[in-house]
């Protein structure tokens, strides 16, 4: 754990004016946690944008308030008094990066413990199952802000998300209590789950054909892999919940403790997901690429063409597994 809550909140209390943002790829989460907080600081009387770095897309549309999200366009340069930056460091935050590196103030919120804190206050929990656990923290025990639906709902999509909805291995009774709070204030697990999980389009499972084709495994079922190119997915767009549409199905083979989804960027730039089960250390291996993210859950971004850092990264996951306890050759 790094900083602390109570320096955010004195930060919050001591300005006016708030851009918050997060991570390009948008996912539940860091979009949930962006607007629960907005409300809240709207609520204390603040004047809040939230600006995407990339764009959010139908999917997001459930969520109250996202309407009023705006997103990055080349030149924006907003005069606010701090920036939130929220489920990640300010460098995963794409075109907004130089503005954030142009002296305002930030504040950074994040659970990833490959973050070291940036800003005048900050405060990194890797414990925290979802940014929105430290969010609803904030709210309720440091900013006392009374929730609302829209906060509520917000908040526990934050949480149904990065926990796979309570299924994952970040998912203990703090964050249960947390969503249990939550639906007391009016959110509504059942919708928030068919939001999250059943409202594809057919095209999107489609997609799942050309997908699933590519499906790998190693020889000894320790490592599975999947591969998306730019043919494959034509002209949809990228979305978080794509990655865990995708990423489930190499994870969910019984012998596989280390689930990989590559995707072609462009001609010379890879994007890795990683999720790993029991001690294998997904940011670890994020890290030797650049990357980060949490022990189970982790990602990177090579500059290489598709098949040479496919290459790389295979070689390297191997290596990792062959040098974990219980993983071995022997
Ligand atoms: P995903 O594979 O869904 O993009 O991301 C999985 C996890 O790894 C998320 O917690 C995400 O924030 C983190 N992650 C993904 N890509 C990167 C990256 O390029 N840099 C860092 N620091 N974290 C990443
Ligand atoms: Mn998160």
């Amino acid at each position: 754990m790094v900083g602390s809550l109570e320096q955010v909140a004195q930060a919050i209390r001591a300005y006016n004016k708030f851009l918050i943002t997060w991570h390009v790829d948008p996912d539940p989460d860091c979009v949930g946690s962006g607007l629960a907080l907005k409300q809240a600081l709207q609520a204390m009387g603040k004047d809040v944008i939230c600006v995407s770095p990339d764009p959010l897309g139908e999917w997001f549309e459930f969520l109250p308030g996202i309407e009023s999200c705006a997103v990055f366009t080349e030149g924006f340069s907003p005069h606010v008094d701090a920036v939130i930056v929220e489920d990640c460091e300010p460098d995963r935050c794409g075109g907004l990066v130089s503005y954030l590196k142009s002296g305002v103030p930030i504040i950074n919120i994040d659970h990833h413990g490959t973050n070291l804190g940036f800003g005048q206050a900050f405060y990194i929990n890797p414990r925290a199952a979802a940014t929105g656990e430290i969010i609803y923290q904030l709210l309720t025990e440091y900013l006392h802000v009374s929730l609302t639906e829209a906060m509520a709902t917000n908040l526990y999509a934050a949480l149904a998300g990065d926990t796979g909805t309570f299924r994952y291995s970040n998912t203990n009774s703090r964050v249960l209590a947390a969503a249990s709070e939550l639906v007391k204030h009016g959110a509504n697990p059942a919708e928030i789950a068919v939001h999250l999980y059943e409202n594809r389009a057919y095209e999107e499972v489609d997609f799942l054909r050309a997908a699933l084709d590519t499906l790998e495994i190693s020889p000894r079922g320790e490592m599975s892999w999947i591969t998306v190119t730019k043919t494959m997915l034509g002209e949809r767009q990228w979305s978080g919940q794509r990655s865990e549409d995708l990423i489930k199905y190499p994870r969910m083979i019984k012998t596989v403790k280390l689930a990989i989804m590559f995707r072609e960027l462009d001609a010379a730039k890879t994007k890795v997901s990683f999720r790993s089960r029991d001690n294998i250390d997904a940011s670890k291996l994020a890290a030797l690429f650049g990357g980060g993210g949490h022990m189970h859950a982790a990602g990177c971004t090579i500059d290489k063409p598709l098949p040479e850092a496919k290459a790389m990264v295979l070689e390297a996951a191997a290596e990792l597994l062959a040098a974990s306890p219980g993983n071995g050759s022997e």
